[in-house]
């Protein structure tokens, strides 16, 4: 491959930014660095929080020092949801669990529809669900700037190498940092999409009312550290709670690592709210959350022991309840210069999901 300009002088790499480290944006990046290399594409993440992972996040107990104990707040397990995904992501698949990223998962979910029973086959990520995404990340060579909060999107004329002007995307951060890049691919909510500033307002003015058709489901997540030894006396790795007006969801994180219980490290256990709980206590104050699913978890698990650390999460835009209409895998709000919109909101709201949409983002990318 030639990096040479038709003038002979050196090719200046086209400046993409990426907005979102979570699986839609990692997988994006490491698919587009795949088909071009850094000489003729330099990407650029912006990643608000201090982490990648997005809603696949994994919270790390601060006090074990070997890094075991963790509890995934968000995403939870990885389910080829048919025959289709597992051989048409089969690459994605193969690639993590060959890296051991991934591992086939062997514990029992307790309320697994029965459709999934016989239909799913499921995966579990031994360092984390935010590993995933860092695999991908890491794949890409990508700048990644962290803590970095993209605020406006402006479109302005900028005079090219040749002369001639060209349409450049200025962002801007919080922190009113401004970089200039050529193409935009936006992985974020579509609330938070909705809610950039600048002229990007303009570009989504003719798609504003599908992009507010949207909508996600909100929900708390509590993860609960137990000191080394202590037992969580349930059969289950999982457990869908169905029915229950509070709790949704528990898992009893450690034994996703281990596929076992843990000897050397404490447990950890998940508890993810009902619609109807995160509904009524949205604006109470987290402390009490915390208190109050803890005291139903007990409910279920009678002897549970007592937690010596724990974190609550709140997640607004949890999984997506309705989507983009036509779930077109990506959306182009401008073609030139480029600016994307996509993630699980423009196919659906799990792994599969955000493969496939940075799929249609490589595919629909081209120098
Ligand atoms: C509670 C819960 C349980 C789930 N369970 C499962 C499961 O078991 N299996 C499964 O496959 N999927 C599950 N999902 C869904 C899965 O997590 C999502 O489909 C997937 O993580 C979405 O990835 P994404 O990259 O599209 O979006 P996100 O993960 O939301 O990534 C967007 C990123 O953009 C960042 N960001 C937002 N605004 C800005 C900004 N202005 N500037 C810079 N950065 C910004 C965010 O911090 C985030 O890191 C679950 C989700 C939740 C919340």
């Amino acid at each position: 491959m030639s990096f040479m300009s038709e003038k002979g002088e050196m090719a200046v790499p086209h400046r993409l930014l990426i907005v979102g480290a979570g699986l839609t944006g990692s997988v994006s990046a490491a698919l587009l660095r795949r088909k071009f290399p850094k000489e003729l594409l330099d990407i650029t993440v912006w990643e608000k929080s201090r982490g990648a992972g997005g809603r696949m996040n994994t919270n790390r107990f601060p006090g074990d020092s070997k890094g075991l104990s963790s509890v995934d707040l968000g995403a939870q397990y990885i389910s080829a949801t048919s025959e289709y995904y597992l051989k048409s992501h089969d690459r994605f698949y193969q690639e993590l669990l060959s890296a051991k990223v991934l591992v086939p998962f062997k514990g029992i979910i307790e309320g697994e529809k029965e459709a999934a029973k016989h239909n799913f086959t499921n995966f579990v990520a031994p360092s984390g669900i935010n590993s995933i995404v860092k695999h991908f990340l890491h794949s890409s060579e990508s700048k990644v700037s962290y803590e970095t909060h993209c605020n406006v999107i402006d479109c302005c004329e900028k005079p090219g190498h040749d002369g001639r002007s060209r349409k450049v995307w200025q962002v801007t951060d919080l922190k009113d940092n401004t970089e200039e890049f050529e193409s935009v691919i936006i992985t974020i909510p579509v609330p938070q999409l909705l809610g950039l500033k600048g002229s990007i307002q303009d570009f989504i003015e003719s798609k504003r009312l599908s992009l507010e058709n949207v909508e996600y489901s909100s929900r708390f997540a509590v993860g609960l550290y137990f000191d080394v030894g202590s037992k969580i006396n349930v059969a289950w790795t999982c457990k869908y709670v169905i029915g229950d007006p509070n709790l949704a969801f528990l898992s009893v994180d450690t034994r996703k690592r281990f596929n076992k219980d843990p000897t050397d490290t404490g447990s950890s256990l998940l508890i993810h709210s009902s619609k109807s709980f995160s509904l009524k206590h949205w604006d109470t104050d987290q402390e009490a959350v915390r208190n109050l699913l803890i005291s139903h978890a007990r409910e279920l698990i009678p002897d549970l022991p007592h937690p010596i650390d724990s974190r609550c999460l709140r997640w607004r835009y949890s999984q997506v309840v309705r989507r983009f209409e036509g779930a077109p895998g990506c959306l182009i709000l401008s073609s030139s210069p480029l600016l994307i919109a996509c993630g699980d909101a423009f196919t659906h709201t799990n792994f599969d999901g955000c493969i496939s949409s940075a799929q249609s983002v490589a595919k629909t990318f081209s120098l």
